[in-house]
């Protein structure tokens, strides 16, 4: 695979730790280019109306990684139950139509070995599971510890699509946003906690949270509807402040949540601010509604 060179779709602050494991692992890779305007309009342009943003986002960044020389793309491959598992064969089919050459790589928690002996014949499998290893090391660096609840600032927790959570250029970078506002900042969506929980590795945390998440739904749900139930619940019993639900617009899982979270958040007295994303969003409009609500928390903390 001498002359592969790979790209994969942005997702926020992890994109250098992948760019570093896949050359950790002997792969030519190309960084994902950064998602700009122009990023966004490609990928609308050649995505249904109504599919998810993160869709059309990873589209846009995967037409600008070939046009810059990527040949090799990867796509996590959920194998879940919403719309994401779709992804890599939608984005294929699309990308061929448009006349690219490149071949795309679904990769998942169980072909994830397979695939890497595929790209680099000569790596031991204890060798890979070595820089897998040292890939996770600086994947938990990078999200540093979980903040604690602060007297004197205003605690938010911030629940949502997965993609949307983690990469700034979709999200407006809120985080950034609500740092300027003095925010203490509870993003419950990390990738640590995401990859532990598709390993099941993590049935042990939050335990009562999940339980209780379960009766409001009548089966699994996928994406991260659960998730965001029972960590809402988690902050909730913690002392949060308020909660910021981030999702994209026509997201099953999230629009599925919308009555539980409302419902929950009203039990507790909780404030709560919904915020839609799609490629139509403005930016001055997401500021005014995120400050407004800050305000609102701050007065109600006095
Ligand atoms: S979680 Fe929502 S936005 Fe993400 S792939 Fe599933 S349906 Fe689409």
């Amino acid at each position: 695979m001498e002359n592969n060179v790979f790209s994969f779709p942005r997702v926020g602050k992890y994109t250098s730790v992948f760019c570093h494991l896949l050359e950790n692992l002997g792969l030519k890779v190309l960084p994902p280019p950064p998602i700009t305007e122009q990023t966004v309009k490609l990928g609308v342009r050649h995505s249904a109306d109504m599919m998810c943003y993160p869709f059309k986002i990873t589209l846009g960044n995967f037409i600008e990684a070939i046009e810059q020389g990527a040949n090799s793309l990867i796509m996590f491959d959920s194998r879940g139950r919403c719309r994401l598992r779709h992804y890599w064969m939608l984005q294929d089919l699309t990308l061929r139509r448009l006349g690219y050459q490149f071949k795309l790589y679904p990769v998942s928690f169980s072909n994830l070995l397979s695939l890497i002996k595929k790209f680099n014949p000569e790596l031991s499998y204890l060798n890979i599971f070595k820089k897998l290893k040292q890939g996770w090391g600086e994947l938990r660096k990078g999200e540093g510890p979980a903040p604690t609840i602060s007297r004197e600032k205003v605690n938010l927790g911030l629940v949502g699509e997965i993609y949307t959570c983690l990469e700034p250029a979709i999200n407006l970078d809120i985080e950034k946003k609500l740092n300027l506002l003095e925010v203490n900042i509870f993003n419950t969506v990390r990738l640590s906690d995401f990859i532990k929980a598709s390993l099941r590795l993590d049935y042990r945390e939050k335990r009562t949270y999940k339980r209780r998440a379960k009766n409001y739904l009548n089966g699994r749900l996928g994406g991260h509807g659960l998730e965001n139930i029972y960590n809402s619940m988690y902050l909730i019993d913690r002392g949060i402040d308020g909660i910021i639900h981030l999702l994209p617009l026509s997201c099953m899982p999230e629009t599925t949540i919308e009555p539980i979270l409302d419902k929950i958040c009203a039990d507790h007295n909780i404030p709560l601010l919904r915020l839609p994303i799609d490629e139509t969003r403005s930016e001055i409009n997401f500021d005014t509604r995120l400050e407004t609500f800050v305000d609102l928390i701050k007065r109600r903390k006095k």
